[in-house]
């Protein structure tokens, strides 16, 4: 059987044809909704990654102000937060290190580096407009002495205390800096009025009147004021800073307190390094001599000791007194090697005398400086003596009174290890450093030698009578041996001896001498006076 089914194919195909349709529109919609949403994805991570990517660019270049916004709160957000974030880190960080380096961390204040910038900016404004500066350069006064003796950290809140005050005292117009260690700088514009910077100085001073107390301690300071003016003084603001420094270096060594620039102060300084420079020289090239001035025990009538004095013999100028050099070189530092040179010659002839049996005690002249190396100046005169193998009682040194006053802390402590060792020690030039009887009192020393000024003006003035009298006795009754310096008539030693004073030394016996023209004036003295010198003497100038 055959059945004959009649359908078109057309019709057959008809159902598939409407699948395939449906399947074309449904693929083609996929695709369009797959196209669309590869582009919105696209768009929301590709864009704000470029836009990091040109925040990066900017950092990169240096512009840290800008915060980038992607507007969106996922991943990418999230990154674009922390992006934030690190840029501000990198502008506090930044603020921070340029704080550092233009303020100085101590005070507060601004630093050299933010000094000096400002001086130039200040020049270039002043040479346009024709105005008028003025530089300050301060420094305080025995600074060095307050951080050794009291320790750096009361060293520090002092110049706080100090940079405050100053700032304090003048206008917020004024630039007040610290340009390092114990130096200040002040920038002022001056108005054209020649007084402003002598006005300032004085504010200053003012403003450093009282006392500091820092930690229960209280202080004295005081300060050297460097003035330089622009134009005058300097044309730029290396020049007027120098020329401030160079004013501020004469005040301190005249101790005037204030100094405006002068043309002429740059030649002294000149001539300074140029003696800093020889004295150097004469200490390694053996032009330093000791002379030495005999001191005379008046119960006794003996010479019981000598005091060395050093001379320096210049190649060219001759002859050079101390008080020509020594301040020199207490102000330059350099008074530490000449004292080791003295004390080492001194100790070395003593040895040798007394060796040879004459005992001559040593006197040898210290500076306040030295006494603030303590332990360097008691150790080496250990040595020196151990060297010579002299008994320490044969060495006395002599501290000024006024260099007991500088820095009585480091003087009481280098006293007490002197005498620990058996050195003994004398108060020189008694009279002129109004120290207190309470204060001597507690001082390890030995002797009080009285000012020269007070025994050679006995005769015109009893009031120095009276004063030298009055010395004896305190002396006394502090159980020291008094001696006077500088007897120069036999009236005098006749009213020394009245007093009842101990030692005398003046040029009414001798004037101080070289070691062998010592020894033949002891020889003399022998014989001239009864004067009991020992017969080693002869023995001592057979030796040379
Ligand atoms: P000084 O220690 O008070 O020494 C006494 C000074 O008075 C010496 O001066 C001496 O020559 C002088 N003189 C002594 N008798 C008389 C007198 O009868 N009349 C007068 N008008 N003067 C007299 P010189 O040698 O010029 O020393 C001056 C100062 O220099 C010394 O005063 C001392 O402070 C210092 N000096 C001397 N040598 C040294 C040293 O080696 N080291 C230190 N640091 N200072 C020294
Ligand atoms: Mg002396
Ligand atoms: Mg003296």
């Amino acid at each position: 059987m055959l059945a004959v089914v009649q359908r078109s194919v057309e019709e057959g195909l008809a159902p598939f044809r409407r699948i395939s349709t449906a399947f074309f529109w449904l693929s083609a919609a996929g695709l369009a909704l797959l196209v669309a949403g590869s582009l919105i994805i696209a768009r929301s991570i590709t864009r704000p990654v470029q836009r990091l990517a040109e925040a990066a660019a900017r950092v990169q270049q240096g512009d840290y102000a800008r915060h980038v916004d992607v507007g969106q709160r996922d991943e990418i957000g999230q990154l674009a937060v922390s992006f934030n974030h690190m840029l501000d880190g990198i502008v506090s960080r930044e603020r921070e290190i340029l704080r550092l380096a233009y303020e100085d961390v101590l005070t507060g204040l601004p630093n050299r580096a933010m000094f000096n910038q400002q001086l130039e900016q200040a020049v270039r404004t002043a040479r346009r407009a024709a105005q008028p500066l003025a530089v300050l350069v301060i420094d305080m006064d025995r600074f060095k002495a307050i951080n050794d003796t009291l320790g750096h950290p009361v060293g520090d809140r002092a110049l706080r205390e100090v940079g405050a005050r100053m700032r304090g005292a003048l206008r917020d117009s004024d630039v007040v800096a610290r340009l390092g260690g114990d130096e200040f700088g002040v920038l002022l514009a001056t108005g054209g009025s020649q007084h402003a910077p002598r006005v300032v100085a004085d504010k200053i001073f003012r403003a450093l009147d009282a006392p500091l107390v820092v930690e229960g301690q209280t202080m004295d300071i005081a300060a050297s004021i460097g003035i330089a003016c622009f134009p005058e003084h300097g044309e730029d603001a290396a020049s007027l800073l120098s020329a401030a420094d160079v004013a501020m270096y004469i005040a301190k060594r005249g101790k005037t307190g204030c100094e405006v620039y002068d043309p002429a102060h740059h030649e002294r300084r000149q001539e300074y390094l140029t003696l800093l420079g020889e004295l150097r020289h004469a200490v390694e090239a053996g032009e330093l001599v000791l002379h030495y001035q005999p001191k005379i025990g008046l119960a006794e009538d003996r010479v019981t000791s000598v005091e060395a004095l050093v001379r320096w013999r210049h190649p060219q100028r001759g002859f050079v007194p101390p008080s020509e050099f020594i301040g020199f070189a207490e102000q330059t530092g350099y008074i530490g090697a000449i004292t080791q040179w003295v004390l080492a010659h001194a100790i070395e002839q003593c040895g040798r005398w007394h060796h040879l049996g004459l005992h001559l005690c040593m006197g040898v002249n210290i500076s306040a400086r030295d006494l603030r190396q303590e332990d360097a100046l008691v150790q080496f005169i250990f040595a020196a003596l151990a060297e010579a193998q002299l008994p320490a009682g044969m060495l006395c040194l002599e501290i000024t009174e006024s260099a007991l006053m500088d820095d009585p802390r480091s003087a009481q402590s280098t006293l007490r290890k002197l005498r620990e060792m058996g050195v003994a020690t004398s108060i020189d030039d008694y009279g002129t450093g109004y120290s207190s009887l309470g204060y001597i009192k507690q001082l390890a020393v030995n002797e009080l030698k009285i000012d020269r000024t007070f025994v050679s003006g006995m005769e015109a003035d009893h009031r120095n009578a009276a004063i030298v009298r009055s010395t004896i006795e305190l002396g006394h009754n502090l159980g020291l041996a008094v001696v006077a310096e500088g007897v120069e008539t036999e009236h005098e030693l006749a009213q020394l001896r009245r007093f009842g004073c101990d030692v005398a030394q003046g040029y009414l016996f001798a004037r101080p001498m070289d070691a062998a023209a010592l020894e033949s004036w002891l020889a003399g003295a022998r014989e001239k006076t009864s004067w009991k010198t020992a017969d080693a003497l002869d023995e001592a100038r057979g030796a040379r």
